[in-house]
């Protein structure tokens, strides 16, 4: 039998189409009415402390001058500085960059950690610019976001299409104003004080909690299937360690289109293959499969790690083979198709659980800087672990009590800490 947490429970249902902030304010409601929440700390949670919005001018490689926009969005720092990453893509707006900080902060909280939440994006396609307009305009966002940020104020970090390079950049053009700062960024170069573990760590702790929800499910990992949408930092590293657990990966995708081997892939041959910047889609060994072919997939383990939006109503929900989502990537389920996945009783590991494990040894680089001294990954990976399944059994045990989904549970838990914040420090 279906353990409680993963039986149907009721959602409001939005009419049309709505954007990832809307899905994450849905998500807030409902797990505020359930905790009765007083309306002046709906208030204030339902809504950023402070947005930053800047314009980036940047000479582009041709001589023409680029104007670009940058947000940093700090949602919340009753338990702590703000945390959270910054993605740089055609499609960031404040709308989505306020969603993800809110999300952050439930995340961090979720965990335990002792952060607020926030988010930074430029909005920019970085696949058609060279590496110097990159970091001219990191560095220009840096500068002009710079009074806001601090390493007891807001840490940034990596999200989609920002990694350990543009990281650096930021705590280089940071400490030239403000002395050493390495705190300020996490997800930085090992080199520049970077932790060991911290660039793979969203997959592992994905790992981890797919663990869990197996034993408890009584299935044995290697007998189960999986399915990845996104090969980048999360795709690849889950994909990586889950076969390294025995666990067949018949298709993974990048943006360009995904590759399907249902005898399942090799993924260390398949992560060489992308290091040489070759496209996932170009693999040899399966055949080619779209995006949208790929969520509709037979699969024991569906895992978007990509982008925002990508499991609806409209596209696929009602397709679905999936035994269980697992959401690697932040808010890949509309609330409309999160309440058809609970109906037809196809459980979802909710994104500020499953991809935590960035964001928890993002805080033990943090401690590691301010200490200055250096863990070993054996300590980092027991950390990690010990963090993510408290923080599991914390949201199965609430569900089980309450009778409601892993999502409620965990956005009760995480919710309620802020709010216990919010009380005690006063306005
Ligand atoms: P990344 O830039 O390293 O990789 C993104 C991957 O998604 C690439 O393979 C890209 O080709 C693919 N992709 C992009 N657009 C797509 C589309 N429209 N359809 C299908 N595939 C597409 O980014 P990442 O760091 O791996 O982040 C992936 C997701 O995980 C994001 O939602 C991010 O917010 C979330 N996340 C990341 C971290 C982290 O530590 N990096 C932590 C928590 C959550």
């Amino acid at each position: 039998m279906k353990p409680a947490h993963f039986q149907s429970m009721k959602y409001p249902m939005p009419e049309k189409k709505i954007t990832n902030f809307q899905t994450i304010v849905i998500q807030f409601e409902n797990a505020a009415e359930r905790l009765k929440l007083e309306p002046y700390l709906r208030k204030i949670l339902r809504i950023p402390f402070r947005e930053v919005s800047v314009q980036l001018p940047v000479v582009m490689d041709d001589g023409r001058i680029e104007v670009f926009t940058g947000y940093r969005v700090q949602h919340n720092g009753a338990r702590g500085p703000y945390k959270g990453g910054l993605r740089y893509h055609p499609d960031v707006d404040l709308d989505e960059v306020r969603g993800l900080a809110i999300l952050m902060t439930w995340k961090t909280a979720l965990m335990n950690l002792p952060f607020g939440g926030g988010k930074g994006g430029i909005q920019c396609d970085p696949h058609k610019m060279s590496p110097r307009e990159l970091e001219q305009l990191t560095r220009k966002f840096t500068a002009r976001i710079g009074l806001v940020l601090g390493p007891y104020r807001d840490i940034l970090a990596p999200d989609l299409n920002t990694d350990e390079q543009v990281m650096a950049w930021i705590f280089d053009e940071y400490s030239s104003r403000h002395g050493y700062t390495p705190s300020i960024v996490t997800g930085k170069p090992v080199s520049l004080g970077g932790s060991i573990g911290r660039k793979e760590a969203t997959g592992r702790g994905i790992v981890y909690i797919i663990q869990e929800v197996l034993k408890d499910l009584e299935i044995d990992i290697k007998t189960t299937t999986a399915v990845i949408q996104g090969f980048g930092n999360v795709g690849s590293h889950t994909a990586q360690f889950l076969y390294e657990e025995g666990v067949k990966i018949l298709a993974v995708s990048g943006r360009e289109g995904g590759i399907y081997n249902p005898s399942g892939l090799n993924i260390p041959d398949l992560i060489r293959h992308v290091q040489n910047r070759r496209s996932v889609a170009t693999y040899p060994y399966g055949d080619p499969i779209t995006n949208k072919e790929l969520l509709k997939l037979e699969c024991d383990l569906l895992i978007p790690a990509a982008v925002g939006g990508v499991i609806t109503k409209e596209d696929n929900v009602l397709d679905l083979k999936a035994r269980i989502v697992v959401e690697a990537a932040n808010c890949p389920t509309t609330p409309i198709a999160d309440k058809i996945l609970q109906e037809r009783e196809i459980p979802v590991i909710p994104d500020i659980l499953a991809n935590a494990g960035g964001v928890v040894v993002s805080y033990f680089e943090w401690v590691q800087n301010l200490q200055q001294f250096r863990w070993d990954l054996d300590h980092i990976n027991r950390e990690l672990q010990a963090h993510l399944i408290k923080a599991y059994r914390e949201v199965r045990s609430l569900a089980e009590r309450e009778r409601v989904t892993l999502r409620t549970a965990a956005h009760m838990i995480a919710i309620g800490r802020v709010a216990e914040a919010e009380r005690i420090r006063g306005h």
